[in-house]
């Protein structure tokens, strides 16, 4: 097993902690598809709670929450909008389309975030020659796209235009907590406007699994029949069930530390001659660089960089790289970093 000390790859790269093991460890179990799985039945108050949802639904992935989500607001032949940039769109293999049969119509915005005109221009007429038009999704912070935070006015105008055209609306909560200490806002405020949404357990939460839905007592009540339908329901998950209640209670403040981090990442990168970066625009735990300036080609730049223990992952367009900060990335990782990168550069 490889273990590379800076590994910038992607937040997933966390390992439970001693005190999360323990955690674990010591995780009263019980069966959950009956319900009676006390920490599962914790995490999941704890999650709605947080969101200010009525209920929630602990789930293996952040992908079937998407999935069970999409699943209930859409019916075949339904049409999602979203950004071109989401999820959904390019790592869950074809999910929306293979489960829901549902259409997907794209904003196409450089930072993943779009307004409620946009919601306007794609609503479809109601038509029998049109898929029809069901749910809008956003995601927050938006990955792809450096670590964007959604503002919650540009979350209000595009809730109230969805509601307007009589459209569900869900958001992508992988990284919410990260967009609730970058913002200050609250989660419950961020949720509010939406019917569903749900918040990775894995990522900078720093879990090893699941993720967690939550909407309306309705809503969850039927994502509790789909997730025995998909294969998600679990028997004494309460074991990794743990680790979430854990993560609740100790992870979310310090995610402050991962996005100064991510930000002095791409101060540093913006001063090496050849890499583009808009460090700027760093909110949170994301940081997406260009390197094409520098002349030498990704495989090798990334060769390179993993001599010295430090780990990017490559995106969609050729000369983009992206970093992500987290837990797992020691205090001196970013210094590490950079000089890796000077070098890889020279
Ligand atoms: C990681 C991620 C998911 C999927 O979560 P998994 O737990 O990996 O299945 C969905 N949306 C976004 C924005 C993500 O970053």
């Amino acid at each position: 097993m490889t273990i590379y000390p800076v590994d910038l790859s992607s937040d997933t790269q966390t390992r439970p902690t001693p005190a999360m093991r323990q955690a674990i460890a010591n995780a009263v179990v019980g069966d959950e598809q009956k319900r009676e799985d006390p920490t599962v039945n914790r995490l999941q108050e704890m999650t709605a709670e947080l969101c200010g949802k009525e209920a929630a639904l602990f789930l293996p992935t952040g992908t079937m929450c998407n999935l069970i989500a999409h699943f209930i607001h859409c019916r075949a032949g339904d049409e999602i909008i979203l950004d071109v940039s989401y999820h959904p769109v390019n790592f869950e293999g074809a999910g929306p389309s293979l489960h829901s049969r549902a259409a997907m119509r794209f904003t196409n915005s450089p930072t993943g975030i779009f307004s409620g005109a946009d919601v306007d221009a794609l609503v479809r007429p109601k038509d029998p020659h049109f898929p029809t038009s069901r749910l809008v999704c956003i995601e927050n912070t938006v990955n792809l796209r450096g670590g964007r935070v959604w503002p919650m006015a540009a979350i209000r105008d595009v809730t109230s235009a969805a509601r307007r055209h009589g459209l569900a609306t869900h958001m992508d909560g992988a990284r919410l907590m990260n967009a609730v200490v970058a913002s200050g806002v609250k989660a419950a405020e961020i949720c509010a406007p939406f019917d569903s949404t749900w918040i990775d357990l894995s990522k900078g939460l720093g879990c090893p699994v699941g993720g967690v839905l939550v909407g309306s007592k309705a809503f969850i009540e039927q994502a509790w029949r789909w997730k025995h339908s998909f294969g998600g329901a679990m028997r004494q998950a309460g074991i990794i069930a743990a680790a979430g209640v854990y993560a609740l209670e100790h992870n979310i403040e310090r995610l402050a530390e991962d996005h100064a981090k991510a930000k002095a990442l791409a101060t540093g990168l913006a001063d090496i001659r050849g890499i583009e970066v808009d460090a700027a625009s760093v909110e949170s735990n994301i940081v997406v660089f260009d390197i094409a300036g520098t002349g030498v080609d990704r495989a090798t730049f990334l060769d390179r960089v993993i001599r010295h223990g430090v780990r990017f992952s490559p995106l969609m367009k050729a000369t983009e790289l992206r970093a992500v900060t987290h837990l797992d990335i020691p205090a001196d990782g970013v210094e590490r970093a950079l000089a890796a990168v000077r070098e890889a550069v020279m």
